[in-house]
């Protein structure tokens, strides 16, 4: 069972990221929630480019992936549910919520640390926010996060099919929820208390540190409720506000090289404890 996942991942995956994505570009072609700023094919280009980067990178540098450490997990006996009785389908959802709180921690995490910051704020950079803007992240970072998701599996030993569905899913709503799309308002208020929406993901992109440092959520909005870092709306509507970070705000910033060269370049400004984001947060 366990070796059957491993060997269909690969197809499974890129079936679901293609046909995810291309489901998104025509939703936003029909019914688009904010006026396009940049030409979407510089965009486009250089974030696909990007996603085409970081898999080769991943790919080379970590021997096993976290569905891989899952089965491996399994069969050595390694990590929490592997060494407890616990029916399956209990391990298969207790570990995908562990999963994906482990992952809204370490996007507080990005956003609060300097150095991590300056890795994670290539993804606020985006000028303009759709799909592809929830494919952009720096290949540092991934390796960092896989590092952490690979931590928490080898501790967890979650059923690999967990593991699995985990990642298509995050990989879908990641998708979904950076889309340039209109949800009539009344579907995203009922939606947003099951699932990440663009609406509430947007005011993450928002160029307000105060709301940049909120909606930490990728998947599920719980946690940002839950541990007091929900924002429901931008302060200036969602046509009107400005999406991105102060830094890196022209058209050639939106280019692969600067992309992989933007960690290393300005000061770390704008991150979760920057004295000059919490003392606005006073006033
Ligand atoms: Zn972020
Ligand atoms: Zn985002």
């Amino acid at each position: 069972m366990s070796q059957s996942i491993l060997s269909a991942e690969p197809v499974i995956r890129l079936v679901a990221f293609l046909g995810v994505l291309a489901a998104m570009a025509l939703w936003e072609v029909a019914a688009p929630r904010r006026r396009r700023e940049i030409p979407r094919v510089i965009r486009w280009t250089n974030n696909l480019a990007l996603v085409l980067v970081d898999t080769i990178i991943l790919r080379l540098s970590f021997p096993i992936l976290a569905v891989g450490l899952a089965v491996l997990a399994e069969d050595r006996g390694w990590g929490l549910f592997n060494n407890f009785d616990v029916p399956v389908w209990l391990a298969i959802v207790v570990s995908m919520l562990l999963l994906d709180l482990a992952i809204y921690l370490q996007h507080v995490m990005f956003h609060a640390v300097p150095a991590l910051w300056r890795l994670h704020r290539m993804h606020h950079a985006d000028l303009d926010f759709d799909a592809t803007t929830g494919l952009r992240f720096h290949p540092v970072e991934i390796m960092i996060s896989m590092g952490i998701k690979l931590a928490v599996v080898a501790a967890l030993g979650p059923p690999a099919v967990a593991v699995l569905l985990f990642e298509a899913i995050l990989n879908a709503t990641a998708l979904f929820n950076h889309a340039n799309i209109d949800l009539p308002r009344s579907v995203d208020r009922i939606l947003r208390l099951i699932v990440v929406t663009p609406d509430m993901h947007r005011v993450h992109h928002s160029i307000d540190p105060r709301e940049t440092n909120s909606n930490y959520g990728f998947n599920l909005p719980w946690w940002d409720r839950l541990l007091g870092t929900y924002v429901a709306q931008p302060a200036k509507g969602h046509e009107e506000m400005e999406v991105g970070i102060e830094q890196f705000r022209t058209r050639r910033d939106l280019w692969l090289d600067r992309m992989l060269i933007q960690p290393l370049r300005g000061p770390a400004s704008g991150h979760a404890l920057d004295p000059r984001v919490t003392l606005k947060d006073r006033k």
